[in-house]
């Protein structure tokens, strides 16, 4: 049995390295020259301020949560300790003008947040129950409890709840865009219930805030990689191979259609896959399933009974719906290290002054770097203005916010990355895909699927884990045939 995966994200290469522990070859084929996806590291070109004269930096800086358990174990299970791959501390959030700083203390749960809460600064006691309030009924919601009509976004489930204005700004907006990339008017309030009850009403660990160490590729592509090429030496990672279709022969068997580059080992047509996940974007997952015929009526109903697989038009049309946001991501090369205790602090986002930021990671914590990188999500706001003008008004910001803390170093570079389509807007009544597709043999991954949080690695992750799961349970049977 040989099961080809399309996409080198974190849910493909999930789905791959499972597979293949579990000894099933798997061929994974990646349009870009390097795996990780909207993950992936960057190697710039020569930055005369920099060791190597390179600049190497993730397309976006990245934070995980200790409630990110099957990104952990499947790290661990890589042989990669989480102790040493992240900066891991007790959740802080405290703002860059030290007026408002929430940080959770060593003690069991729920004690770390109470007794974090209780000793919160800026929060006077209305806005401290208020806060408690609304988060006692977090799981609940995540549970499926139904919303009152009308409560179905994050900002009106606040208003609702009856929390200060300057709790909304302050906090929850903030907290809100920086999970979902989605403002708070109109994200989803059961996806945001999720990740507040995952990270903030389950142990204390779950609430730890994880920065990677080292670039996400150097930490988990390049190992998934180097696991697919162990042991039975029968799997293989494409790189630069962009599959431009996917047809299935008279056995029952798939077979992909690569973009052949002048570079890559990737034969042009591939054939006898028992299996296929699709682990691309939606939109090109689409492109990939528009052109299969529909799977006999008897083959797509058992589908659609067996998991919830919806019928091809249907998840056809589920994958034209995604809307997404952008993410932008400001890195500011220093003459020296700075100086402040915080590895991540809020700034204060203010449209009328001009200041966009809302994040920003001190390297010096977490990889010793002269470097700090200013994180803007739901960056759709920020389109008008150009690289050059983003980039003068938020240091403008920085240096303004920051003015009450250690002496910001001198700037000496920037690079400004904008990802217009960083992720899924995760708003409302988005009807999200299973893994299981009405074509039986083929699944799709991503952080896209019906993972139950907004897009996120860990998503990407389950989702990825829960195709190959899907692979295995069937293997005793052709998975292509009907
Ligand atoms: C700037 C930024 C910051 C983020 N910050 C965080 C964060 O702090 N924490 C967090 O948890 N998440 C964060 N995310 C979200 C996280 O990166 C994503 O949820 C995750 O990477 C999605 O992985 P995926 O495998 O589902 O999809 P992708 O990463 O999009 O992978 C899909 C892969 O398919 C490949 N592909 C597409 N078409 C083809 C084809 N035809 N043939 C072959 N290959 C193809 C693509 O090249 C890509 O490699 C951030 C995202 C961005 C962009």
């Amino acid at each position: 049995m040989t099961v080809a995966v399309i996409g080198a994200g974190w849910a493909g290469l999930a789905a791959a390295v499972t597979l293949h522990q579990k000894g099933v070859a798997t061929h994974v084929f990646e349009a870009a020259p390097r795996p990780g996806g909207r993950a992936r590291t960057v190697d710039w070109p020569a930055s005369a301020h920099t060791p190597d004269n390179r600049l190497i930096t993730d397309n976006g800086q990245h934070i995980l949560l200790g409630a990110y358990t099957a990104t952990l174990d499947l790290m661990r299970a890589l042989g990669r300790d989480p102790d040493t791959c992240f900066l891991g501390y007790p959740l802080s959030l405290e703002h860059a003008r030290g007026s408002f700083a929430l940080n959770a203390l060593p003690l069991p749960a729920p004690l770390h947040l109470l007794a974090g809460l209780l000793r919160a600064r800026g929060l006077n006691g209305r806005e401290r129950l208020a806060l408690l309030r609304q988060l006692s009924s977090v799981r609940a919601i995540a549970n499926g409890r139904p919303l009152p009509a009308g409560l179905e976004t994050v900002q009106a489930w606040l208003v609702h709840g009856h929390q200060p204005e300057t709790l909304i700004q302050g906090f929850w907006a903030p907290l809100c865009v920086a999970a979902m990339n989605t403002a708070a008017h109109e994200a989803c309030t059961r996806l945001f219930s999720r990740v507040l009850a995952d990270s903030l009403t389950g142990p204390a660990s779950a609430s730890r805030i994880l920065i990677p160490r080292r670039p996400l590729g150097e930490l988990w592509c390049d190992t998934a990689i180097k696991a697919l090429s162990q042991e039975n030496g029968a799997s293989r990672f494409y790189p630069g191979t962009p599959v431009r279709g996917l047809t299935r022969q008279a056995d029952g068997t798939f077979c992909i259609h690569t973009t052949r580059h002048a570079t890559d080992t990737a034969p042009a047509k591939t054939s006898g896959y028992s299996a296929v996940i699709v682990a691309t974007p939606p939109r090109q997952a689409l492109r990939l399933l528009a052109n299969l015929p529909d799977p006999p009526p008897a083959a797509n109903a058992a589908a659609e009974q067996a998991e919830t697989a919806r019928s091809p038009g249907a998840l056809r049309r589920c994958l034209e719906h995604f809307e997404y946001r952008p993410i932008a991501t400001l890195t500011l090369l220093l003459d020296q290290p700075w100086n402040d205790p915080a590895p991540m602090l809020m700034l204060h986002e203010d449209h009328a002054a001009g200041f966009r930021g809302q994040w920003v990671f001190n390297h010096r914590h977490y990889d010793g770097q002269s470097r700090l990188s200013v994180v803007i999500s739901d960056a759709t706001h920020t389109s008008h203005l150009d690289g050059e003008a983003l980039a003068r008004a938020v240091i403008a910001q920085l240096q303004a916010q920051t003015s009450t803390r250690a002496p910001l170093p001198r700037i000496v570079a920037h690079k400004l990355i904008i990802e217009k389509r960083a992720t899924f807007a995760a708003v409302p009544g988005l009807v999200r895909p299973a893994n299981i597709t009405p074509w039986p043999g083929i699944l799709v991954a991503g952080d896209w699927t019906d993972t139950g949080y907004p897009a996120v690695l860990e998503g990407a992750v389950r989702s990825g884990l829960a195709a190959a799961r899907h692979v295995l349970d069937h293997r005793t049977q052709p998975l292509g045939t009907p």
